[in-house]
């Protein structure tokens, strides 16, 4: 039976979060935003291992307390210039993980990951060879902008998600996927790699509150969700 892995790439710089300290450090209600992602797969009974792919020259990963959690990290220091590239390291790089082995790549910078949206996806999309994300189907009406931010045209939203992560994918079928082109741009999720092979990944509905923290305003945001679940 394959093991199911959790990859989370956490090598990048967050320059837009507009801090020195690299985005996956910074604090959140007293914990690292990376230990918050981290979590729901260190406390979740199916995962086999989480693989955390770093910076080379990172050394604030051995500064943060992981107790409780620390037994199944593996850390990967091995990350690139960008995410896809920093997946494609650790996927190379993983260790005791078979080629029929499902991975969950998932964003050290999606912090309020719960345990079911876990169950979720592993539930809905099982071993399905051309895996599957989570995502939130739009709700918001789409306005394309000219280049002095004003609308040009409304588009339809019919049958568009925003794609989430964690994103699972068999372990052969992801790293040919990321291996598939001479590059890797473009690729700014793991799905969008296996769409390339013309495989046609799984959309499991996930809430809204599973956000990525990219600018400073999300930061409080996260805070808020992360503390009404510790009452
Ligand atoms: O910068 P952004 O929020 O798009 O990054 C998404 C995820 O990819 C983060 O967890 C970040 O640490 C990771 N990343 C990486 N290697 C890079 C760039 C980003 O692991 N070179």
């Amino acid at each position: 039976m394959a093991h199911f892995h959790a990859l989370i790439p956490a090598a990048g710089s967050g320059l837009r979060a507009g801090e020195a300290m690299p985005k996956q450090y910074r604090p959140l209600n007293g914990k690292p935003m990376l230990w918050h992602a981290i979590q729901p797969f260190a406390r979740h009974p199916g995962i086999h291992r989480i693989h955390v792919v770093l910076n080379p020259g990172d050394a604030r990963f051995d500064e943060v307390d992981w107790a409780g959690l620390e037994s199944r990290i593996e850390v990967l220091r091995c990350g690139g210039d960008s995410r896809a590239q920093s997946v494609l390291n650790g996927l190379r790089a993983i260790a005791g993980c078979a080629p029929n082995d499902m991975v969950l790549v998932h964003d050290a910078a999606r912090p309020c990951l719960t345990a079911g949206d876990i169950d979720r996806l592993i539930a809905e999309v099982g071993e399905d060879e051309a895996g599957g994300l989570l995502a939130e189907p739009l709700a918001d009406t789409l306005k394309r902008a000219d280049a002095h931010g004003r609308i040009l045209k409304t588009e339809p939203r019919e049958h568009l998600w925003r794609a989430q992560t964690p994103q699972m994918f068999r372990h052969s079928v992801l790293l040919r996927a990321l291996t598939a082109d001479d590059t890797l741009e473009g690729i700014t999720d793991e799905a969008s790699a296996v769409e390339r092979l013309g495989l046609h990944p799984r959309l499991v509905r996930c809430a809204a509150t599973n956000l990525k923290v990219t600018y400073p305003e999300d930061f409080r945001l996260a805070e808020t969700i992360l503390a009404s679940r510790a009452q």
